[in-house]
């Protein structure tokens, strides 16, 4: 089965993502799902997913897609996710992709040709149309990188690429547009709020380096953004500066 790799990797006991038990029901004809997930969990990274059969079909991607048509980014394919998981976001407490999940863009895709040959010859051309990623692209299967790499297992390295057209250009779309498309404003730390952002007090998904740093600030934030419910002097109004 498709889902197995994904329910093999998770206790959903202990995680908020879905089981993926749901049947996936689909009208013939009907456009195509696609999303982008921002993960920080031990690495920083964003979750391409198209769907495809009655999944998912996932890329993670650690420098995020870039529409700028001068870029290549990689792309390592992961197992496939359940259709539900399109529109997660959210906290992963512990255990496999602890982290944040941040729901990045979402919309429709459409193949440009036969998705399963393109799939198997290491070449996906497609079509995006979401709040931030439109236009077309390419996921492109490279020869791949040692196992050695840690960024995955050697075989699974593809490109993501966005082709020159109306909607590519010299911006950094992650900068430029680094918030949620399913709550308002919100960046990891508003979404963490929504958690518990004490479970990780002493103990972040990431300890050391940029990751461990960007946990450390987030986790901040979050405790202080919950702080105030507990100190009725807090909730009066911020002065308005003329
Ligand atoms: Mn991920």
């Amino acid at each position: 089965m498709a889902l197995d790799d994904y329910r093999r990797k998770r206790d959903f006991t202990r995680s908020p993502e879905p089981a993926g038990d749901q049947p996936a029901r689909k009208k013939a004809g009907a456009p195509l799902f696609f999303c982008v997930q921002k993960h920080l969990a031990s690495h920083l990274h964003y979750d391409l997913r198209l769907e495809w059969n009655g999944v998912l079909l996932s890329w993670a991607v650690p420098k995020g897609p870039s529409i700028d048509s001068r870029d290549k980014r990689l792309a390592m394919h992961v197992e496939d996710h359940p259709i539900e998981y399109g529109t997660f976001e959210g906290v992963i407490p512990e255990g496999y992709g602890a982290g944040i999940v941040l729901l990045w863009d979402v919309g429709t895709w459409e193949p440009e040709g036969d998705v399963d040959a393109a799939f198997r010859k290491g070449d996906l051309k497609f079509r995006l149309n979401g709040y931030k990623l439109k236009g077309s692209w390419v996921l492109v299967k490279t020869r791949g990188f040692g196992p050695s790499s840690g960024l995955g297992q050697a075989g699974n390295s593809w490109l993501l690429i966005k082709h020159k057209d109306d909607w590519s250009g010299p911006i950094d779309i992650a900068e430029f547009a680094p918030l949620s498309v399913k709550t308002p404003n919100a960046d990891f730390a508003e979404i963490l709020t929504g958690g518990v952002p004490e479970v990780w007090a002493h103990n972040p998904p990431a300890k050391t380096g940029d990751t461990g740093k960007l946990f450390q600030t987030i986790i901040e934030r979050a405790l202080t953004m919950k702080a105030p419910a507990k100190d009725p002097m807090a909730k009066r109004p911020k002065a308005r500066r003329r």
